[in-house]
């Protein structure tokens, strides 16, 4: 393509490389080593949703245009005046996997750095928290060991709540093709059965949130049967007895396995053989496993049996979290948790804060982690948060229980939301800042693998749209901040990030891409996908982590963490029997923004439906697009049965994406319940307490 500009797709973590046009021709990268030339139906329709129709173009204030300067003064004034009265706890941001390292960088840096408060989370919060906190607590570190051709260079891939055929199709392509070479084994962990899980060798349709007696009893079965790697656990881990006993108190029999999960004994030794045989195996996990109020014990709960068997990080084996959206990790890498600080650094780590203090010249740095999503919302409610920015994310649809983040919203005395088109979200805002979306913004993200590559643009953003990072650095610079907020371009803030990784890192510090620290314009414009770590003077991009140990922990060595199974933070009773499971479907993306402009994405599923069990739907009367009302207590809504075999009984699946915008049945988000992992704070949105009856 003459003229093609080379660009990452916007949705989801696989990160795909894009050659893009002006008029909205494009093609996938054959050069990007994610994706090689290929994209799915999401990523291929990306040309047909860069109409301006409906784009936010001009700042508001309260309901009328204003021009940024007037805006941005106000924004700043607000923020000012509500610290000065309130502290800096009071005000808050909530950002996005949407954002753009360089957005997260300078969102980061303003509140934790500057305004002194740790209240910055992020929608990936909803997203793999829960992964986050488990690779820190085995690894010490936020580090995903392996790479993409490790699905290709596997025996066995076993994939955990994660339907890779509709949520990573190119990753999944990728596993096909190489099945169909190798003859990889496939086990497809998940109570639905899915178009993932059809393909599979055996699918494992276990009880909602039983996968830690599952994991547990294979830890069990790996020390049982001689298939732990003694000197390879000797050598690079610790906690491995404390493990193994949770793991037998948990899991004792396989009897006792099948009756916590559901599962036919037989099936589960299957698995637990095929696993014990197999070495070249990884475990891919997404959001089966992370948005669970048991998430990061059923984290560590995966990486508990990788590590005994020393599979991890060498070819075709470890344990893999895929993460949902393109920057899911860039924002990680800067800190876009309430509870990390940037370049990988924690509140917790010695000398951390002292160092991010020092590098950044910011003596009022936030000493404490900061409120999480669900928390974040609760405080606007309760008044403790007085003042908000929201960035390129819908909370009032995408969080749990929607109508009390809605009235949490409209608590809120200050609300100021950048965006592209108007949500339920931005309805709510005091002031509104119109952003500059995908191919009209400029920066970097990085996807599931480790590997940073750039979005760039090729159209004018429309109107007076902007980048997000402008609009934080001019209102760190209306603040009193202009000389720490002071970069002119998209490059300055990358080599500034780049530069962190490196500053004091003597090489305990897994991220460093301090190899980019001295990247000019043209370098910056021109640089090639690269994997992390890349510190100065590396020859080559990262690789695969830890197969010789080396984990960034005080001692060099992984952990086991015991993992005791708990049962559902809310489980069915007589007044809400069933279980509501949210999740995405295959051509539609979060509430449905950009995805939505695309009629022919529609094609697939054109209304949202609530997918029953045929026992399920016999018992309740409902016929295949007959209407049904979901009750859960926190919410109602009115939507089509669909009726599917593969559908567990006692549960009710709804796709995550309608909103107010598109069905008169709005957010699902309405019914969902807000249980959270204690750990990682990722709230449960597979598992909500629901009554249903046709109508
Ligand atoms: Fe985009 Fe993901 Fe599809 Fe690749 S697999 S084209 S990154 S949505």
């Amino acid at each position: 393509m003459t003229g093609a500009v080379r660009t990452t797709c916007p949705y989801c973590g696989v990160g795909c490389g894009v050659l893009a046009q002006k008029d909205g021709t494009l093609r996938g990268d054959p050069a990007h080593p994610a994706n090689k030339g290929r994209l799915c139906v999401k990523g291929a329709a990306l040309g047909e949703t860069l109409d301006n129709n409906g784009r936010l173009l001009h700042p508001m204030v309260g309901g009328a245009r204003a021009s940024w300067d007037s805006a941005l003064d106000l924004v700043a004034e607000r923020f000012r005046a509500t610290i000065a009265e309130h502290g800096p706890d009071a005000v808050a941001f909530y950002v996005s996997g949407q954002c753009l390292t360089e957005d997260y960088y300078v969102a980061n840096k303003l509140m934790k750095g500057f305004i002194g408060s740790g209240n910055i989370d992020t929608n990936s919060r909803l997203c793999m928290a829960s992964s986050v906190a488990g690779h820190t607590r085995a690894f010490g570190a936020d580090v995903v060991p392996g790479v993409y051709e490790d699905l290709e260079e596997a025996d066995l891939v076993v994939l955990v709540g994660s339907n890779l055929a509709w949520c990573h199709p190119v990753l999944h392509g990728r596993l096909q093709a190489a099945r169909g070479e190798r003859g990889t084994k496939l086990v497809v962990i998940d109570p639905r059965g899915t178009a993932t899980s059809s393909g599979a060798d055996l699918h494992l349709a276990l009880a909602p949130g039983s996968d830690v007696a599952l994991f547990a009893g294979l830890l069990a079965h790996l020390a049982g049967t001689g298939r732990v790697d003694q000197a390879w656990v000797a050598a690079h881990a610790t906690g491995f007895d404390a493990a193994l006993a949770t793991a037998r108190e948990a899991a004792p029999t396989l009897e006792r396995v099948a009756e916590l999960t559901g599962l036919a004994p037989a099936d589960i030794a299957r698995f637990y053989a095929l696993f014990a045989a197999t070495e070249r195996s990884v475990t891919v996990y997404s959001q089966g496993v992370n948005q669970s109020a048991a998430g990061t014990d059923k984290a560590n709960a995966i990486l508990n049996c990788h590590l005994a068997t020393g599979r991890i990080g060498r070819p075709g084996m470890g344990p893999f979290s895929v993460t949902g959206q393109p920057n899911a990790m860039g924002g990680r890498e800067v800190g876009g948790l309430a509870n990390q600080l940037a370049a990988h650094m924690r509140f917790d780590t010695p000398g951390a804060p002292d160092r991010l203090r020092r590098f950044w010249d910011a003596p009022n740095l936030a000493t404490r982690p900061g409120l999480k999503a669900v928390e974040l919302f609760e405080a606007m409610l309760s008044g403790r948060v007085k003042a908000v920015w929201i960035m390129a994310t819908n909370p009032a649809d995408s969080l749990p229980r929607a109508d009390r983040v809605r009235a949490a919203l409209a608590a809120c005395p200050f609300v100021v939301v950048s965006d592209c088109w108007e949500t339920d979200t931005t309805r709510l805002a005091d002031v509104l800042l119109p952003a500059a979306g995908w191919g009209e913004k400029s920066g970097t993200v990085t996807n599931s693998e480790r590997r940073i590559s750039r979005q760039r643009p090729f159209r004018t953003a429309p109107g007076e749209a902007r980048a997000d990072w402008w609009m934080l650095a001019e209102v760190g610079r209306r603040m009193g901040w202009a000389k720490h907020f002071a970069w002119e371009a998209p490059a300055a803030v990358f080599r500034e990030h780049a530069a962190l990784s490196a500053f004091e890192n003597d090489g305990t510090r897994t991220f460093d891409i301090g190899a980019m620290a001295t990247l000019d314009e043209a370098g910056y414009a021109t640089m090639q996908p690269f994997r992390w770590p890349l510190p100065a003077g590396a020859r080559q991009e990262g690789g695969r982590l830890f197969a010789e140990g080396g984990f960034p922990t005080p001692d060099g060595r992984a952990r086991l963490v015991p993992t005791p199974f708990r049962g559902l933070a809310a489980a069915p009773d007589a007044a809400f029997p069933l279980l509501l499971n949210t999740g995405r479907l295959r051509d539609q993306w979060h509430t449905m923004t950009r995805t939505g402009l695309v009629p022919r994405l529609s094609d697939h599923a054109p209304v949202p439906s609530a997918t029953l069990a045929p026992a399920d739907a016999a018992r309740l009367g409902a016929a295949p697009g007959g209407l049904l009302r979901l009750a859960s207590p926190h919410g109602e809504a009115v939507l089509r049965a669909a009726i599917d075999a593969g559908q567990r009984e006692g549960e009710v699946f709804v796709p995550m994406h309608w909103t107010d915008a598109f069905t008169s049945a709005g957010p699902i988000g309405r019914l969902v319940g807000a249980a959270i992992d204690p750990v990682s704070g990722q709230p449960e949105l597979k598992a909500t307490p629901l009554r249903a009856e046709a109508v």
